[in-house]
């Protein structure tokens, strides 16, 4: 027997046509929807709003739960929370929670999803635990869509709502961008979860037709761009696609992205010390985005098992935000958070495949 489809696979229309041909009303397919995205339901026998007979032929035809929690780490401080799925196929995602304190963060009570789109990464940047453990699938639209139900549900149980969705975890979003973008719409319809597109940021690697096509979509969700170098043989170097799309055609479809939206671009930075994060590299960086509407998120780089480089200091990190502030470019220097678990930026990657024994 094939593997029955994700129920978090169908837009409502799909479902309303699957029921339909079983000769159900459309109303039904709106109760599986809500179960679905309002009360968090993952097992046709809490559907208990239909009919017997519906929830079994529901049970046969589709899965409700694609993502097996297999392994969940706290940080130390208890902010940060890792989850390892286990796919129906053997493979494996993470997926991760962050929660910041009201006290000392302006967003009051902020729950941030960090969602992965692929298990493992094409991509190969040397200094991302993902790149290094290679690619072994796209994640359908559903398995996307199922870890934010995942932490809505746990989170509800604590009386609790995401606030913010980052597409941030396993992968390059736009190497996956059909899914990614049906994932997208299913979280943001009204009639369902409906998540604020502008409450959620998609990370890409800078696949430049991909930015244009996103740019031409004009989606109210926010796009960030991991540059981390501001020369092409440095970016090569740490993102091997830099050789096929090149800065200049990176930062060209950014400009493309900020005309037609009107939208302000984050431009991400993982400061590696004595590689990216000298005055040097600053000024170049500041050239390169001048007059752009924009943004740099420079934050200190995580350890991965298979890079030698080293975080960058908090001062060379103070030096470096200083230089661009002072060329009129607005930059954060972000703290890093969950590195005792790994699940800090670009620490993702399933233990299965890295042989971490945590
Ligand atoms: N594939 C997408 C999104 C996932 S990675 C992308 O690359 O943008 C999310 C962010 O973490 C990216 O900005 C990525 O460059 C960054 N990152 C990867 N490895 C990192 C590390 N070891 N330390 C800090 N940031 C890292
Ligand atoms: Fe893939 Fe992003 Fe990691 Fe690069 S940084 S390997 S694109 S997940």
């Amino acid at each position: 027997m094939p593997e029955r489809p994700l129920a978090y696979d169908l837009p409502l229309e799909g479902f309303t046509d699957l029921l339909a041909g079983w000769g159900e009303p459309a109303y039904r397919a709106r109760q599986v929807w809500q179960g679905l995205y309002r009360h968090y339901w993952n097992h046709p026998g809490q559907f208990t709003i239909l009919p017997g007979g519906l929830r079994s032929r529901l049970d046969e035809s589709l899965r409700f739960d694609p993502l097996a929690p297999s392994t969940t780490l706290e940080s130390t401080d208890g902010a940060t929370v890792k989850t390892l799925f286990e796919l129906a196929d053997g493979n494996a995602i993470e997926a991760v929670l962050m929660r910041y304190d009201p006290a000392t963060h302006s967003g009051q009570g902020r729950r941030t999803l960090c969602i992965s789109t692929q298990a493992g990464c094409a991509m190969g940047c040397v200094f991302c635990a993902t790149g290094q453990m290679g690619f072994k699938r796209h994640l359908s639209s559903g398995e996307i869509v199922a870890q934010a139900i995942y932490y809505a549900r746990t989170l509800a149980a604590a009386g609790e709502k995401a606030t913010n969705i980052v597409f941030m975890g396993m992968g390059e979003p736009f190497h996956n961008y059909e899914n990614t973008m049906a994932a997208i719409d299913r979280l943001n319809d009204q009639r369902g979860y409906n998540f604020g597109a502008r409450r959620i940021t998609i990370s890409t690697v800078g696949l430049a037709p991909f930015i244009r096509r996103f740019a031409a979509e004009k989606r109210q969700v926010n796009l960030a761009i991991s540059l981390h170098a501001a020369d092409d043989d440095s970016r090569g170097r740490m993102l091997p696609v830099n050789r096929k799309y090149p800065l200049a055609d990176v930062l060209e479809a950014c400009r493309e992205y900020i005309q037609s939206t009107g939208r302000r671009v984050t431009f991400e930075w993982a400061l590696v010390a004595g590689v990216n994060d000298t005055p040097e590299q600053a000024r170049l960086l500041a050239g390169l985005l001048k007059g752009m509407l924009c943004h740099v998120n420079a934050i200190p780089l995580n350890p991965t098992a298979g890079y030698s480089g080293q975080a960058t200091t908090r001062q060379r990190a103070e030096e470096f935000r200083a230089i661009l502030e002072q060329a009129g470019i607005p930059c954060t220097v972000r703290t890093r958070r969950g590195i005792d678990i790994q699940a800090g930026c670009g620490q993702l990657a399933s233990r299965k495949d890295m042989g971490w024994n945590i």
